[in-house]
């Protein structure tokens, strides 16, 4: 009972802090940030040069090597102390000239062509391409019931996303093992590549990309993702005429290692400079559509959250950090280098946007209940912002390094049911982000960045 009372007791100070927090000073910078932001929506101005300039960032590429550039020309312009480059060496798969797949015609129907694309780190098939049978399974548990039958074929893994769960990210999450494991257990049953649904809710011709794995000790094969329209044209016609054939050719290789580095700006804090609080996102990203939502938009609403506080004229009390993470899509480099490299600081925080620029809804945090405690007393400014769904739960994949040696880690969560239409494919663009939406992440992210800054965290 005892327990009762003081979680009562903890439960009612945070209220009465958050009342206070909710009319107080806090509410009028939650104001500010917000008319200084929405009046002219810089994130998407940035996103417009990165995506223009540098559409394709693939690491390793020309594409990636401009990113890098304007990313530190725009924390350059918006004022930014110590921008700087830290070099990584990152790995350079690149997707070829070709990549085409045919339903070869027979029974009652002509070729039927399939909208198709490499995954990322995929081997090529012979010049001539691979032509073969196509087993088509739902789960790696049905290739394995079926395996005797996969053998010398095309595996096709069809699994679409489940459409009735609220999370896409959940959905993604229970179908991405045939496009990051589908090469490895096609090889395993006996299988000469692996063809894959893309991971989308969307129905349309467009393949999604994205990256896939090998084991040294299988046989490498090549994976392709295919469009959903593809997918179920192919299924259709599988279950009338189960022996057609189809014929795959990619021409994707892995070049050697090419150096490429994360970049770095900073708001150097009044008074404990020392102590540094990481905002970020992935500046590479796959090198079909121009990585606009994924992750250019996160990018840019980390130097939009610290060109906002100078804006207003806020000097923070500790130091506040954007880094653009390299090579998150393939290799995870970038995040990795940087927990290394600034091992030695002090950092209070860090925080990263990966979800899309679409409008937040809240705060992910992951750390222990304390945190999640402490922070939860903020939750009233960002009601103000349409962002107060605090979850605890997992930050961000460029940070987790960082969060791994027990820094407290943050993620954007976002309105996310339109995110898969657009993931790793030709129509993550521009024209889908929304200035206001892109704009309200960057002042979500410049509150809470703020916020730890003057109160710190617990
Ligand atoms: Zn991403």
């Amino acid at each position: 009972v005892s327990e009762m009372i003081v979680r009562s007791l903890v439960v009612v100070l945070f209220l009465m802090r958050a009342v206070a927090a909710a009319g107080g000073p806090d509410s009028a910078l939650v104001e500010k940030l917000t008319a200084t932001g929405l009046r002219t929506c810089d994130a998407y101005a940035m996103l417009a040069r990165l995506t223009t300039a540098a559409p394709h960032r693939l690491a390793g590429s020309d594409g990636a090597a401009r990113g890098v550039e304007i990313s530190r020309q725009l924390m350059q312009e918006k004022g930014l102390s110590n921008v700087r480059l830290d070099p990584v060496m990152v790995p350079h798969w690149v997707r070829g000239p070709v990549e085409e797949a045919a339903i070869l015609p027979g029974g009652a129907h002509d070729t039927v062509h399939l909208a198709v694309c490499a995954l990322g780190g995929s081997v090529p098939t012979s010049p001539g391409g691979i032509e073969a049978e196509v087993l088509e399974v739902r789960s790696f548990e049905e290739l394995h019931r079926r395996a005797a039958s996969a053998k010398g074929k095309i595996v096709f893994f069809n699994r679409p996303m489940d459409p009735s769960l609220l999370e896409t990210f959940q959905a993604y999450g229970r179908a991405v093992d045939q496009r990051g494991g589908g090469a490895v257990e096609a090889a395993m049953a006996g299988g000469v590549a692996a063809l894959v649904r893309s991971m989308t809710l969307a129905h349309d011709n467009v393949p999604h990309t994205g990256s896939m794995g090998y084991k040294d000790s299988v046989e490498r094969v090549p994976g392709a993702a295919v469009s959903t329209v593809g997918a179920d044209s192919l299924s259709a016609l599988l279950a009338r005429e189960p022996h057609l054939r189809v014929r795959l050719r990619l021409a994707c290789e892995t070049l050697p290692d090419v150096p490429s580095a994360n970049v770095l700006g900073e708001i150097v804090g009044s008074e404990h400079p020392e102590e540094v609080i990481v905002v970020g996102g992935h500046l590479d990203c796959w090198d079909k559509g121009s990585g606009a939502h994924d992750d250019g938009a996160g990018c840019m609403q980390a130097i939009e959250a610290l060109s906002l506080l100078k804006r207003l004229g806020l000097t923070p009390r500790r130091t506040i950090r954007a880094v653009m993470f390299m090579n998150e899509e393939n290799g995870l480099r970038g995040g990795r280098a940087y927990a290394s490299d600034h091992a030695g600081e002090h950092h209070v925080a860090a925080i990263e946007s990966d979800m899309g620029g679409f409008a937040p809804r809240g705060i992910s945090v992951q750390g222990d209940s304390a945190l999640f405690l402490g922070v939860s007393r903020w939750r009233p400014l960002f009601a103000m912002l349409g962002a107060d769904k605090f979850v605890q739960g997992h930050s961000g994949v460029d940070i987790s390094p960082t969060v791994a040696r027990g820094v407290p880690g943050f993620g954007l969560d976002v309105e996310n049911h339109r995110y898969f239409d657009y993931h790793h494919s030709d129509n993550d663009t521009l024209d889908k982000v929304n200035p206001r939406e892109l704009e309200m992440g960057a002042i979500v992210e410049a509150l809470l960045c703020y916020l730890i800054s003057e109160e710190g965290l617990r």
